[in-house]
């Protein structure tokens, strides 16, 4: 499905004539035991994609001696790295509706949504008093999702989407050192599995600082947000940068950190559907994106797209996402490894031996 979505940002960024995606390789590290290293490896061999397994001595050599992993570690690389400019990816897809007739509405809370009556469809009402009604109505509104179900349909719908307050934090890279971490230097998108699950990508919105974080939330509403970071700044995530960058990277403390939500399911996989009860089909639901579903948004606008327009999706993904799946087991899809994404509760996370 990534592959697939790949596809449809480089056709977007054709048709606006500017890049959003800045492709590189992806490291995935992590003790050769670990059932999700060993997930992904089945995953990439079934999807023919290209995945070399490399030891200890070969990551160092591979990435020019900036990664070090313990002795049973190894990493695995393949060339579906990538980050997106978020705003100017959103711009794009923007920019793109309105030239094919989209009507965009900044600022307009959707506060009620209701069947059309006689007409059919559906009337979406904002809190600026405004009313719109239309054939099918398609819900994406991120961690607010559960809240405005409940709203609309008179607390009888709910969606298995729990909010999750998160946050990125940024670390500065030692003088002198700071061009080794680019794309230009071949430095990799990376995640390190086990406990925490850290992720991180290659120096490029903020020349001079790195992007590392933990893969965890703190269950919350979203709109009583702490905005508090310090559980992303544990000494587990010290520790690991300390362990794996050394001297190269300052892993005293972040010197930029921003806060954000997480949409998580309990699978961790996506929900697409329509939303049953009194609105059947006329309403699709897209969400609950557990902190991996930015890169998927084109292939999951063809997924609503075809949904809406032939009530039916090319290449069967539609299974997996429905809502139906937790009917049969609340934990949804059954998978072969552990969660990655953390409840944070009391921010107690294993740390690991120093080398
Ligand atoms: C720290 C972090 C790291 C991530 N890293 C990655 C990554 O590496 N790769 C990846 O693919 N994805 C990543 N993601 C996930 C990605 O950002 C999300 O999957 C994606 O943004 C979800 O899009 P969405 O449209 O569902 O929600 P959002 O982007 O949250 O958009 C929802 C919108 O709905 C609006 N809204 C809410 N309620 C209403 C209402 N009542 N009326 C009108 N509008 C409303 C909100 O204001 C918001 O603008 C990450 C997320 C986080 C937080």
């Amino acid at each position: 499905m990534v592959l697939e979505s790949y596809k449809l940002w480089e056709q977007a960024e054709a048709e606006v004539g500017y890049k959003v995606f800045f492709k590189t390789c992806q490291l995935d590290m992590g003790p050769i035991e670990d059932k999700s290293l060993q997930a992904l490896i089945a995953s990439c061999k079934n999807n023919e994609i290209d995945v070399r397994v490399l030891n200890q001595d070969q990551v160092e050599e591979e990435f020019s001696g900036k990664f070090k992993l313990p002795e049973n570690w190894v990493g695995l690389v393949t060339e579906q790295g990538g980050v997106i400019k978020p705003t100017k990816a959103v711009s794009m897809f923007q920019a793109l509706g309105l030239k094919n007739g989209a009507i965009l509405k900044d600022n307009a809370e959707v506060v009620q949504i209701k069947k059309g009556g006689e007409k059919g469809g559906v009337f979406v009402c904002t809190k600026g008093n405004e009313t719109f009604w239309a054939e099918k109505c398609v819900i994406t509104a991120g961690s607010w999702m559960n809240k405005l179900i409940k709203q609309v349909s008179g607390n009888k719908l709910e969606l298995p989407i729990q909010p999750l307050e998160t946050g990125v934090c940024y670390w500065k890279i030692k003088e002198g050192k700071e061009s080794e971490f680019t794309f230009d230097a071949n430095f990799p998108t990376f995640a390190s599995y086990g406990l925490p699950y850290i992720y991180g990508t290659p120096s490029l919105e903020f020349p001079g600082l790195i992007k590392i974080a933990v893969h965890n939330g703190r269950p919350c509403d979203p709109d009583k947000r702490t905005f508090t970071i310090d559980a992303l700044t544990s000494e587990a995530l010290t520790q690991w940068i300390q362990n794996r960058f050394g001297d190269l990277v300052d892993s005293t403390r972040p010197v930029m950190t921003q806060s954000c939500l997480y949409s998580m399911t309990p699978d961790e996989d996506f929900v697409i559907d329509y939303l049953g009860g009194e609105f059947g089909e006329d309403v699709l639901v897209a969400g609950g994106f557990s902190g991996h579903g930015f890169k998927m948004a084109p292939i999951v606008g063809r997924i609503l797209v075809d949904l809406i327009c032939e009530g039916e999706t090319k290449g069967g993904q539609f299974e997996h996402f429905k809502l139906t799946r937790f009917k049969k087991n609340p934990k949804g899809n059954m998978k072969e490894f552990s969660d990655q994404v953390n409840f944070v509760k009391n921010e107690v996370l294993v740390t690991e031996p120093t080398n």
